[in-house]
């Protein structure tokens, strides 16, 4: 547990009975990374296959932190998160501003159903002759119906 929270990218799998670096194993093949690219670096143990040498095991991890791949991966990472994290706090913004659009859409249809429910119960007419266009809290110059009257 101690080198858990030493080595910050430490992993271990209980499938392979070792250790493996979690951005590397990620990130060290990806084009960004370019392992081995001028650096001839190969990946091996943390990244492709398990370290199980606990003799060796803190001497291994801090060799592989001064790895150019390993650098590279852990940046590759951070700047995922870092992505990663901006879209999520942009979805969450949209995702309130869309609840509060749905819970503001719902109020406006109460009055509308309540006055379909009332017409339907009294047995009135909804239309007038003329119940088009924006309804306005001033009277209208000509009966635009009961439905829009009651509204
Ligand atoms: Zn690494």
């Amino acid at each position: 547990m101690k080198w858990l929270e030493e080595f910050e990218w430490l992993a271990y799998s209980e499938e392979k009975s070792g250790s493996f670096c979690k951005y590397c194993v990620i990130f060290a093949h990806s084009k960004c990374a370019n392992v081995g690219k001028g650096d001839h670096q190969v990946t091996g143990a943390l990244v492709t296959q398990a370290f199980s040498n606990l003799k060796k095991a803190k001497e291994m991890f801090r060799k592989h932190e001064t790895c150019r791949y390993h650098e590279k991966s852990v940046l590759i990472a951070e700047n995922t998160k870092s992505i990663v994290t901006k879209k999520l706090r942009v979805l969450l913004i949209v995702n309130a501003q869309r609840r509060l659009d749905i819970e503001k859409n719902r109020k406006i249809l109460i009055p509308i159903i309540q006055t379909i429910r009332f017409c339907g119960r009294q047995q009135i007419t909804e239309r007038g002759h003329r119940d088009g266009g924006r309804i306005c809290l001033e009277e209208p110059e000509k009966n635009d119906g009961n439905f829009r009257s009651l509204l």
